[in-house]
């Protein structure tokens, strides 16, 4: 199989991975942002031994960076969209960088600029890792243009020392980062293919029951889907099945499983889930498709397995239909088994819906 790359990813996948990566780091980047406010702080030691007195000078760059600290820690609780949260965490390493700045212009000896800023590396170190590559690029190369625009104001001892030692740091984090993402690209890529592993059939590639959970919100007592969508759900058995492992044996009975999962996936949209229930039987919950239309689909892949070849014998398929009203989804299919049962009873290689024929009988 090729090697899968992130370029190979559509756009909305490639932010469900950066989403993934932030989600990943976020308690990662919380830390460090405080560590780093909390090495900020402790500066202020520095400034006073440069001072030889209490730097009440510098007091007030110092203590500032609280104030958006405390706005960035709500930010992180409140806010999970990864874009929003890469933006405020560069956006309070720049402040930190803009404080010492204005530290540095009220110091009385400057000399110390250059180890001071490399130390700003640091912190891009750790942000990198929340952000998408591109994102913590463009902040780093930022430090760059804050260098030079804090000249204005500071006069740099050695303005191209100061570029001289950071711009290197600046395409080494980089180059880090770069790597970094790749590393936890192939960590995403194999935690996606075992969730999928776990909730597939291995005979017949369909859903498994482990699907359920996923798309049922334990909190809400519900299916995830919108409340206001009609969702219709399909309860399939094979019929006089033992009686196709009795003459053709138990390899062809897999056999037929498989074609008839193969029928159903091929038949519905890509959006409905088709699920292996059972031995021989199988659950397709459909969102957005009403009543009307869920006996017509059912009617329709209740013909296709009656005209198709299996290659073994001919069979049939009894469908039971019931609608998903909120709540419990076993309630459903509860109903959509007992419309089975009913189609089962009058003959079998047929369709009937729990609202419309069994409801008010
Ligand atoms: P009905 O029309 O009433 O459904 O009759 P049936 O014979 O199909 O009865 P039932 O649905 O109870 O049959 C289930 C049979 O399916 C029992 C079992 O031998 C067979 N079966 C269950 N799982 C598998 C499987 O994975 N492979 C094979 N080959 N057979 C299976
Ligand atoms: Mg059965
Ligand atoms: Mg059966």
């Amino acid at each position: 199989m090729d090697k899968i790359v992130l370029r190979d990813f559509s756009k909305e996948e490639q932010k469900k991975f950066f989403q993934s990566k932030y989600d990943y780091y976020k308690k990662f980047n919380m830390r460090m942002v405080t560590v780093a406010v909390l090495a900020y702080l402790s500066f202020f030691i520095t400034d006073c031994s440069i001072f030889g007195h209490f730097a009440y000078e510098t007091l007030l760059p110092r203590a500032i960076v609280i104030v958006p600290f405390f706005v960035y820690v709500i930010l992180t609780k409140k806010v999970t969209d990864y874009r929003v949260m890469v933006f405020a965490t560069y956006l309070m390493i720049h402040i930190i960088i803009w404080c010492t700045d204005w530290a540095t212009y009220l110091l009385p000896d400057r000399q110390f600029a250059i180890p001071g800023m490399i130390i700003m590396n640091i912190i891009f170190v750790c942000a990198g890792f929340s952000a998408p590559f591109l994102y913590s690029m463009i902040a780093h190369m930022f430090l760059i243009v804050d260098i030079a625009v804090a000249n204005i104001f500071i006069q740099y001892e050695n303005l191209e020392m100061m570029y001289l030692f950071n711009l290197p740091c600046v395409l080494a984090i980089g180059a880090m980062h770069y790597m970094m993402q790749g590393v936890y690209f192939e960590h995403y890529v194999a935690k996606d293919s075992l969730k999928q592993l776990a909730v597939r059939d291995q005979l017949t590639g369909v859903y498994n029951r482990n699907i359920l959970k996923e798309i049922y919100d334990a909190s809400a007592g519900r299916l995830v889907f919108a409340p206001d969508l009609s969702v219709s759900m399909l309860l399939i058995d094979i019929d006089f099945f033992k009686k196709v492992n009795d003459e053709f044996g138990h390899e062809d009975g897999d056999k037929v499983i498989v074609h008839i999962a193969n029928t159903l996936r091929s038949n519905v949209r890509a959006t409905d889930y088709v699920i292996r229930w059972g031995g021989e039987e199988f659950l397709i919950i459909m969102p957005g498709c009403p009543s009307e239309q869920a006996i017509r689909i059912a009617g329709m892949l209740r013909e296709k397995v009656e005209q198709s070849d299996n290659g073994i014998c001919k069979t049939t398929i009894s469908i039971g239909i019931a609608m998903y009203g909120g709540g419990d989804y076993h309630d459903t299919i509860k109903n959509a088994d007992d419309a089975m049962y009913m189609a089962k009873n009058n003959g079998r290689n047929q369709v009937v819906s729990f609202e419309e024929d069994l409801k008010n009988n």
